[in-house]
């Protein structure tokens, strides 16, 4: 069961957040608000933000800190798409949804931007983002993807770049060629998500830490949140925004989503010149394997990397030392350089990797199945669930068409059968 923590993990982005980690209030007595927002990660902040702009009463509990789950510790890589792939996404809502939801991802990058700007959030912001091939036979899925983006998503701003151009934007024998996607971009995450907190206690949101949901009650007036310590928030409107620590909160939905442990390590401070010669242009970059890495440097000059993943809970032994080993493989060249800071956290696998967005009777909402491509995704789903709660249903409502499969057996099991898939993809990782 998730146990939540009066601190955030020990990771670079905290180190580096400075003051803007003062804690909050936890919830002191009961409330009565509109709408009630489970966690306090990106979805649950904007749809916090969203909602106290159109006038709503809105409290969000969350059971840590803001930004302790994934939304403070992830690899901070803005990418439009979703983590499906569009052709699944066409698949199951037709060409015109599909290219809808593109369109949206691209504006939703673009109101990242937008929030930062009109908000003053200072979080780091570097444009653009490469996406690279280890295998010769992947490059393939590049200009595939190039291709696909033109011709049927109306997207002609990715370029190819080939084993002799690379050396530009990477400086690793590793990978054979890339694109670069300049509307990608990346950020100190955890700034970021503190910046659009700020922003929606700017427009009227209250936001309570250390205050755990533990159950709900849907009556005939009113929906009624239990929290730990005995108190409660009464409301019209409850949005589960928990993630992957949904667990006995939902359990319907956590039946549907696997919590996944995926890692990032960050070297000592290389200095700006050695951070130039490995990723030049200071893209984000990510390889396009099945279980992925991905990295990109940092504003005080430290290489981040990203990569494995456990199906069955627990860290690898020695985390920082297994980071190094992965850096190692693309960066030979920072053979003697320090670990400084490893971390794990949990990214939401559905059994697809499809979105799991929708709601009940429009009182009760929900989005999950990131599968750790969150950052833009969570954009657009608050975006559709807050136009839902409001009374239009129809764009949410395209996501209704989509199953998503309860893991057989449950955590422990789904885990192993999900750990045993992931070793055949990672075996066809390399032959
Ligand atoms: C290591 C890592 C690297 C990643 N890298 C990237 C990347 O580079 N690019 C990208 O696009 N995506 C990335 N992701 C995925 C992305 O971070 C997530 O998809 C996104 O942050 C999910 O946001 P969220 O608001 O849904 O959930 P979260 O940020 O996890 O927020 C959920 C919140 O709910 C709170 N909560 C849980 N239960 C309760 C309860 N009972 N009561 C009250 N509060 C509760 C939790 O404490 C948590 O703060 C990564 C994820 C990880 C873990």
């Amino acid at each position: 069961m998730f146990r939540s923590d009066t601190q955030h993990t020990d990771t670079y982005y905290a180190a580096t957040a400075g003051d803007r980690l003062l804690p909050r209030p936890s919830l002191a007595e009961s409330l009565r608000v509109d709408v009630c927002i489970v966690g306090a990660g990106f979805f649950g902040l904007y749809c916090a933000l969203d909602l106290a702009r159109a006038g709503k009463k809105v409290a969000v509990l969350e059971a840590s800190r803001v930004g302790w789950g994934a939304s403070g510790r992830n690899g901070g890589q803005m990418i439009i798409g979703f983590p499906c792939g569009m052709q699944r996404l066409k698949g199951v809502m037709g060409y015109a949804r599909a290219k809808e939801m593109f369109d949206e991802s691209r504006r939703a990058v673009q109101r990242m931007r937008t929030l930062m700007r009109e908000e003053q959030i200072d979080c780091d912001l570097v444009e653009g983002h490469l996406e690279v091939a280890v295998l010769q036979r992947r490059v393939a899925d590049l200009t595939d993807w190039i291709s696909e983006c033109q011709q049927e998503w109306g997207y002609d701003k990715l370029r190819f770049v080939d084993n002799t151009s690379l050396p530009q934007y990477l400086n690793s024998e590793r990978y054979q060629a890339g694109i670069i996607d300049p509307e990608g971009a990346h950020i100190h995450p955890l700034k970021y998500v503190l910046g659009l907190a700020r922003a929606a206690e700017r427009a009227g949101v209250q936001i309570f830490e250390q205050s755990k949901v533990e159950s709900y009650v849907e009556g005939p007036q009113a929906i009624t949140v239990r929290v730990a310590g005995g108190v409660q928030v009464q409301c019209d409107q409850l949005v589960l925004a928990a993630n992957a620590y949904v667990d006995r909160v939902e359990p319907r939905l956590a039946a549907r989503m696997l919590p996944v442990g995926t890692f990032i390590g960050t070297t000592e401070v290389l200095g700006e010149s050695v951070c130039r010669s490995l990723i030049p242009q200071n893209h984000a970059v990510y390889d396009n394997q099945f279980i992925l890495e991905y990295f990109r440097t940092t504003a005080d000059h430290r290489l981040l990397f990203g990569g494995k993943c456990t199906y069955l809970g627990g860290t690898p032994t020695n985390l920082p030392q297994a980071m190094k080993t992965n850096i190692l493989r693309a960066f030979p060249q920072l053979k003697n350089v320090r670990m400084d800071y490893a971390w794990g956290g949990h990214i939401d696998i559905t059994m697809r990797r499809m979105p799991d967005w929708g709601h009940r009777n429009k009182r009760v909402f929900w989005a999950q199945g990131f599968c750790g491509h969150g950052l833009v995704p969570t954009r657009v789903a608050a975006t559709l669930v807050t136009e839902a709660m409001q009374g239009n249903t129809e764009r949410l409502d395209w996501f209704a068409g989509i199953v998503n499969p309860p893991f057989p057996g449950g955590e422990r099991l789904g885990g192993l059968m999900q750990a045993v898939g992931m070793g055949y993809y990672r075996v066809r990782d390399f032959v």
